[in-house]
């Protein structure tokens, strides 16, 4: 029984003979997925970074607290 298997980028159905180790239907939506993920992966850690500065800065205002305390005395 012959397997269908599908690019993982596309969805393009691959070739019959295809190895079992390949995952896209050419070097070109391979390098897809590849920028794809960079991309994400950048988003990703812009959201962390910025998630990370607001639960720092927002609970209690210290921050802005801080600054206004620093100023006035
Ligand atoms: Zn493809």
């Amino acid at each position: 029984m012959a397997r269908l298997r599908f690019c993982d980028s596309c969805g393009a159905r691959l070739p019959m003979g295809a190895s079992a180790r390949r995952r896209y239907c050419d070097d070109a939506c391979r390098a897809q997925v590849y920028r794809d993920r960079q991309v994400a992966d950048r988003i990703w850690r812009l959201g962390m970074m910025l998630a990370e500065a607001e639960s720092a800065a927002l609970p209690d205002g210290t921050a802005l607290a801080g600054v206004s305390h620093d100023s006035s005395a």
